[in-house]
């Protein structure tokens, strides 16, 4: 059954964006709703350990934070739900939210449902996956203690999966497509220096190698020439970005040509009413802070359009 109230304002998603919402929303007595997805927390579930975050000297482990924000967000009243949204509806006002088939209303909603891992598309990739390749270090590095594995990317999550990727396997090799990297010069320096880390430039996955026991390695072409060469590896793990979770949006609120929400007024999407923070709105900066920061933004922004539109 869905609820017949009107909520103020409904969350969708559950990242530092969508917790610091709730915080925020919460704390101005919006009585806000969450649907924070069967897998709440966002990427950060998936990542081990965040320096960058200010006021944890020592770092913090991704899920522990989750669970903190999501605590403190809970202690000021933010009702969360750990399910997922199958669609919206904004033709009408308030707008609906559809949940396992059942319909849930407020007056404004703030979507932040983040990004997810995108996959290289190589030849053979769809029968290796979960059987030697992964898009997720913290989820599956430990089924390769002292085994041979490749790391595909050359930003800041490939360097973070690749040093993350040593303490269970006896050899990383990472694969970049070029010789110039995004990722940051602490992060790429550390992979770099590692002395379990070799790196490869030049090289794209052509295509992916199995036996009867799953992965047992890859071709891989030099782009500027087309010479191939292959890699023995039984685990590999793809950190080439991320794709923004928007497909539920249907079309309704205007994104651009990858699916990333367009802004209209500060973090107001095309839809009065309807604002996104973090990832699924972000394609500059992508940092847990810079989310956490947007989703207060949104909270205030929600906040001011409630009092003068609806209340
Ligand atoms: P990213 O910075 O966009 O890097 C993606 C990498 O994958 C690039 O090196 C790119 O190569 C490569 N790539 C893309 N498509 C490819 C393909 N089809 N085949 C081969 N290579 C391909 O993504 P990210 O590393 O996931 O980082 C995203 C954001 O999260 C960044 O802002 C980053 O700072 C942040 N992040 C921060 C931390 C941290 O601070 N702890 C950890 C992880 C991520 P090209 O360079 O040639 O395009």
């Amino acid at each position: 059954m869905g609820d017949d109230e009107v909520h103020n304002v409904i969350i969708i998603g559950s990242g530092p964006a969508g917790y610091t919402a709730g915080l925020y929303t919460a704390r101005a007595m919006l009585e806000p709703v969450m649907f924070a997805g069967y897998m709440s927390g966002g990427q950060l579930m998936l990542t081990s350990d965040i320096e960058n975050f200010p006021g944890y000297p020592e770092g913090i482990g991704g899920p522990e934070m989750m669970m903190q924000l999501r605590e403190q967000a809970e202690r000021f009243g933010l009702q969360v739900h750990d399910k997922n949204v199958e669609r919206i509806d904004t033709s009408l006002k308030p707008f609906s939210v559809w949940v396992e088939g059942e319909e849930h209303r407020a007056h404004a909603l703030i979507i932040c449902t983040g990004a997810e891992a995108i996959w290289l598309g190589a030849e053979g990739e769809d029968e290796q996956k979960g059987r030697g390749i992964s898009t997720c270090a913290t989820c599956d590095g430990a089924f390769f203690r002292d085994e041979e594995i490749i790391v595909i990317g050359g930003g800041d999550s490939a360097m973070e999966e690749a040093t993350f990727l040593t303490r269970f396997a006896s050899k990383v090799t990472l694969i970049h497509r070029r010789d110039v990297f995004r990722a940051s010069k602490v992060m790429y320096e550390r992979a770099a220096n590692h002395p379990k880390i070799e790196i490869k430039t030049f090289r794209q996955v052509k295509k992916w190698l199995a036996d009867e026991k799953g992965l047992s390695g890859a071709v891989l072409e030099d782009p500027r020439d087309g010479s191939t060469e292959e890699i023995a590896c039984t685990g590999a793990f793809i950190a080439i970005g991320h794709t923004p979770i928007t497909g539920f949006l249907e079309g309704q609120i205007e994104t651009d040509e990858s699916g990333y929400i367009i802004p209209k007024e500060y973090t107001m999407t095309s839809v009065s009413g309807v604002f996104a923070a973090g990832d699924v709105v972000d394609t500059r900066y992508r940092q847990a802070i810079t989310a956490a920061g947007m989703g207060c933004q949104a909270a205030i922004d929600c906040e001011r359009w409630l009092e003068e539109n609806i209340h």
